[in-house]
């Protein structure tokens, strides 16, 4: 059956360094503070900084429940407890395959606001996941940025600091920096040509 009260879906999108977990922790502190009731949920695939706990680049922290995907969440949190939320954040939102499935249901079904936190692009700047399929169904969408890690710009984009090629590495400063167009298109270059040089010497 559906909600009296209808649901709300915003979403916050950009590089990596630029405030999404510190823009979400900010969100829900404040519905916490309004007398809210809260769930915050994270990937079980991130556990760089707790397991239990969001954490943003800067400290701030928010305890959690991390899953391995969304629609599972119902269950383990119990009934009772899901029909009494009101708010939901969901951080690192690009790891979850049934994001679209899962948005769709707490905000047009069950009534929930559901705030979400997430990777746009990956460091080739193909879409993340699911983020943007949510872009249809959301009231807001934000996109941050962060500051060029090499000349201070407003950063777009992220770049990967290594020749890993796999999409899903999970990893900080020490894998990844935010850098501007300009910044993004030199770096690739040199990834490019760093690859090639590598790769001539094997043979
Ligand atoms: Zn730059």
């Amino acid at each position: 059956m559906a909600s009296s009260h209808s649901g709300e879906i915003h979403l916050f999108v950009g590089p990596m360094f630029a405030g999404k977990t510190t823009s979400l922790l900010r969100r829900i502190k404040s519905d916490v503070d309004n007398g809210r009731n809260v769930a915050m949920l994270k990937s079980s695939k991130d556990n760089r900084y707790a397991i239990d706990s969001v954490v943003s680049h800067d400290g701030v922290k928010f305890p959690c429940w991390a899953l391995p995907d969304l629609m599972s969440f119902k269950v383990k949190y119990g009934h009772e407890a899901y029909q009494k939320l009101d708010v939901i954040g969901i951080d690192e939102a690009q790891f979850f395959e049934d994001l679209y499935e899962f948005c769709c249901k707490a905000a047009d079904e069950d009534g929930k606001i559901v705030v979400v936190a997430g990777l746009d692009g990956d460091y080739l700047r193909r879409s993340f996941g699911s983020v943007l399929h949510i872009i249809p169904i959301a009231d807001t969408v934000t996109k941050l940025t962060a500051r060029c890690e090499m000349c201070g710009k407003r950063a777009f984009f992220t770049l990967r600091k290594t020749n890993e090629k796999q999409t899903e590495l999970i990893g900080g400063a020490d894998l990844y920096m935010p850098v501007c167009r300009h910044h993004y298109v030199n770096g690739q270059v040199v990834a490019e040509a760093t690859k090639s040089v590598l790769e001539s010497q094997k043979i």
